[in-house]
């Protein structure tokens, strides 16, 4: 049995053709997949019964499947999936005013072990399928959708779940491209979040569609982050600012800096000055982050007057800076809290 998430339009056409079917059924298939979010090809009722009987003696549509959906009192809403080799990811969707911001796992676990991030405990287990990837936002999209006439749809979304997308970079550029031309979605409502894979940042213009780009800086300095963050050993810090430096953007255009704030390790006034140097020459929003603990952490979030000092500073300096309300910490669905807890119970 073939599941038909798994191929491309091109390979769908090819399939359609063998099958002896005429080419419109190829495109009524990718269009319940894709814009229906059908779940099996017996829901495709533009389709004689009889078809339908015969393509599902080879073929099916895959789901990944919901075990478990958890809702904070903010509203956040968490997604646990089971993939079909018993595997385990979440999502999370942030609802926040017109927005409703769809946050994507790209791998099972993560290699990257930085030292503040719940996902590296888990360790790496292997990358997502391209269709896994989207079919986050397909399960979501069906399940989020009311009754009553007011529907409610995803207007954003960001690889700031579970996984280094750069680390998974054909499927992850594969699914963006599933993204702007199957579902539709316009790729500057999406956001890549990475650590700073150097050569897969210097790829991904020419590969895939112009989206977002957030970078997790976490520090000023390469012996801070090399500490917080293993990879920087790899791709150190002025690798990376040299390669941001270079990045195409268009007008107007900004990388997003993200900066999880740790007590007494990168939240001084003198990182704040520094981070406004390095900075120097990128277009570019800060987003500071103020820790959210998990259990068996080592690190404390700095107090508000902290917090608020380091964005003035940066705000004299001309920069745009805001500090991330965490949302949904109550279910443990923030940033670097998902672990797929009950399952990966490693704490
Ligand atoms: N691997 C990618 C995608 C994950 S995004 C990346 O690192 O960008 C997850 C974001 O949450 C990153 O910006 C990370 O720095 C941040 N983060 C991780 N653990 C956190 C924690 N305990 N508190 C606050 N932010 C955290």
């Amino acid at each position: 049995m073939f599941n038909l998430k798994k191929f491309n339009q091109s390979e769908i056409e090819k399939i359609i053709k063998e099958e002896k079917l005429p080419s419109y059924r190829g495109k009524q298939l990718m269009q319940w997949i894709y814009k229906k979010f059908a779940t099996s090809i017996d829901e495709i009722t533009e389709w004689p019964k009889s078809l339908r009987l015969n393509f599902s003696q080879k073929y099916y549509i895959g789901n990944i499947k919901l075990i478990e959906r958890k809702i904070s009192s903010d509203g956040t809403e968490k997604f646990l999936w089971e993939l079909e080799d018993n595997e385990k990811i979440e999502s999370v969707i942030i609802p926040d005013k017109e927005r409703l911001t769809l946050c994507i796992s790209s791998q099972v676990g993560c290699p990257l072990k930085c030292k503040f991030c719940l996902t590296g405990k888990i360790g790496f287990r292997r990358n997502l399928n391209t269709w896994e990837i989207v079919d986050q936002f397909i399960q979501v999209s069906k399940l989020i959708k009311t009754k009553d006439s007011e529907e409610r749809k995803i207007t954003n979304i960001v690889f700031m779940g579970m996984g280094e997308p750069l680390l998974n970079f054909d499927n992850f550029v594969e699914a963006l491209w599933r993204f702007k031309n199957l579902i539709e979605f316009s790729p500057r409502r999406i956001t890549l979040s990475t650590v700073g894979i150097v050569p897969a940042l210097k790829e991904l213009p020419q590969k895939a569609p112009p989206i977002k780009l957030a970078i997790s800086l976490n520090a000023t300095d390469e012996k801070t982050r090399s500490l917080l963050m293993p990879i920087n050993k790899k791709y150190p810090l002025h690798e990376l600012l040299k390669t941001l430096r270079e990045y195409p953007l268009k007008p107007r255009q900004r990388i997003t800096f993200e900066y999880v704030m740790l007590k007494g390790i990168n939240s001084s006034e003198e990182d704040a000055f520094r981070l406004s140097q390095i900075l120097k020459g990128i277009p570019s929003k800060i987003n500071l982050i103020p820790f959210n603990p998990w259990e068996g952490c080592e690190f404390r979030k700095p107090d508000e007057p902290e917090i608020l000092k380091f964005q003035e500073i940066l705000a004299s300096k001309g920069y745009s800076v805001f500090i991330r309300k965490s949302k949904g910490t109550d279910i443990l669905a923030a940033c670097g809290q998902l672990k797929a807890l009950y399952i990966y119970n490693l704490s």
